[in-house]
């Protein structure tokens, strides 16, 4: 028994909270008998006037004092590091990663606040000298203006918070529309900038169905920022073709670790057992292909197989469980069946592939590890997005780096290496957006620039200062001072 209550959400529309017209229920992944949250979801008509709210906030934020601005933002995040252990338990009560992760992820969530608090003074532009005597040019960023935001389960409060931090720090005003599966860290985030005086409309919040939300927030916002699967990003990106609304599309992976043969091999064993099993293998850039040298081959099936068994699956808010239960019930089925179908198109199962009974009913999955793998096989083409990798063996280094391009995605990638000539290569030729270096592929840093290239991401890059391409936009002014 514990003292936790049922989390009721509401949309926010024009600084106001309000219910829609249909119910949405969340339960605990860990512990299906308890239900976690109800909300209601915005109606269409909501997500208009949420998207109007937006707009008409929009001059006046614009404009608003950039130390006022700055200090608002340092606030939510000193407050987010405050509440990190509430709002954390609620998370891994509804997402279901551990209690540790989801105390991190809060207080990453403040992190954001905090560098784009600093952000808002830092939004230089340029001055440049003129090709005609008397002028001159100046290059300044405006905010881009509307930014309708939608977000997926995975990280339910810091995607939400390094988006409207950097929405907010560069003076655009935002709808975000959270995963309807794991909405209540982000109602908290707005309910955190209610709380300290965000003026009303500049951050909208409406809960619905992606398509029917999304088309509408698409249509009327002058950008989006997307994170979420690949299939739905292509959706949303032909959507905002029609209204031409600038994107922003962080989408799903298929990230390769290259385990050479000179690999420290305590090191890759871990950093594979981390990028692939760690929050249930719920990361965007999560490891799902090993490509290893044939000389370490079996001795690191071995090691890492050890280290898939020795994982303790539990409840997400129980002291020793180091890999929570899968978030939600939709994902835990595609999940099985992907197991399902590996095994039939031929690939050997040496760890997990199976449900875990734990001390309460939710939706456990063992880590799971697949050897004897070929790279065109389905298993290695598919994002699983769960606790699920597989061994693909390899030659040299030449073949290593092909097989890790070989793919429909390009997120993350990663290697094991002793050998610096090696690591440059594959760091110069792998086609992935963010490259690791005996480090596991997940595992980023918010002050730097987070993406993939297409199709696991579209448009400018998010996090750190590359994130202004997206959220300001360029304005080139000629100033003729000759005639004043
Ligand atoms: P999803 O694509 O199903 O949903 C993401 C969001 O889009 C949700 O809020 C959903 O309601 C909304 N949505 C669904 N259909 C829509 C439509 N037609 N128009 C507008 N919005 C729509 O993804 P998910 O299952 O929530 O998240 C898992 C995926 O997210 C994985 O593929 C993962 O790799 C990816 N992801 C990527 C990153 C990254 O930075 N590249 C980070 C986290 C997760």
């Amino acid at each position: 028994m514990t003292n936790d209550t049922l989390f009721i959400g509401q949309n926010y529309i024009d600084g106001a909270w309000r219910d829609g017209d249909t119910l949405l229920e969340t339960f605990n992944p860990s512990d299906l008998d308890e239900q976690v949250g109800r909300y209601s979801k915005a109606s269409p008509a909501d997500i208009e006037q949420a998207m109007d709210a937006a707009h008409r906030a929009l001059p006046a934020w614009r404009g608003y004092n950039m130390q006022a601005r700055a200090d608002l933002l340092r606030k939510v995040g000193d407050l987010l590091i405050e509440r990190s252990a509430s709002i954390g338990r609620l998370l891994a009560r509804e997402e279901g990663k551990t209690l540790p992760d989801a105390i991190g992820e809060t207080i990453r969530a403040a992190q954001c606040f905090h560098f784009y608090a600093g952000e808002v003074l830092r939004n230089p532009g340029q001055w440049h000298d003129s090709m005609r005597d008397g002028h001159n040019i100046i290059v300044s960023h405006e905010p881009v203006g509307v930014v309708a935001t939608i977000t997926p389960w995975n990280f339910p409060i810091a995607l939400p918070a390094w988006k409207l931090a950097a929405a907010l720090a560069y003076g655009n005003s935002v709808v975000l529309k959270p995963s309807s599966f794991v909405p209540a860290a982000a109602i908290m985030l707005v309910r955190l900038l209610d709380e300290i005086g965000v003026p009303k409309g500049v951050v909208n919040l409406v809960l619905g169905d992606g398509r029917i939300a999304g088309d509408i927030m698409i249509d009327s916002a002058d950008a989006l920022t997307f994170t979420g699967g690949t299939e739905t990003g292509r959706a949303v990106l032909q959507r905002s073709a029609l209204s031409m609304t600038k994107v922003q599309l962080e989408l799903g992976g298929k990230n390769p670790l290259i385990v050479l043969d000179d690999a420290d091999m305590d090191l890759a064993v871990s950093i594979a057992a981390n990028g692939a099993w760690i929050q249930t293998g719920q990361r965007c850039t999560g490891t799902e292909r090993f490509i290893v040298g044939d000389k370490v081959h079996d001795e690191f099936v071995e090691r890492v197989a050890k280290e898939a068994k020795a994982y303790r699956v539990g409840h997400a808010l129980d002291a020793d469980t180091q890999i929570g239960p899968v978030a939600t019930a939709p994902q835990f089925r595609a999940n099985l069946e992907f197991i399902a179908s590996a095994k039939a198109e031929g690939a050997d199962l040496i760890a997990g592939g199976c449900e875990v009974e734990c001390r309460t009913r939710g939706l456990y999955l063992a880590p799971t590890l697949f050897a004897n793998t070929r790279n065109d096989m389905q298993l290695n083409r598919h994002e699983s997005f769960g606790p699920i990798a597989a061994v693909i063996k390899v030659q040299d280094l030449d073949e290593a780096i092909s097989v890790a391009n070989d793919c429909d995605f390009a997120l993350s990638a990663g290697i094991a290496t002793q050998n610096l000539r090696a690591a440059e290569q594959f760091r110069s030729s792998s086609k992935a957006g963010m490259v690791m270096v005996n480090a596991p592929t997940a595992g980023l840093e918010y002050h730097v620039p987070l993406g993939g290239r297409a199709p696991s991401g579209f448009g400018p890059r998010e996090t750190g200062t590359a994130s202004a391409a997206f959220f300001t936009e360029m304005k080139t002014a000629y100033i003729n001072h000759g005639v004043i």
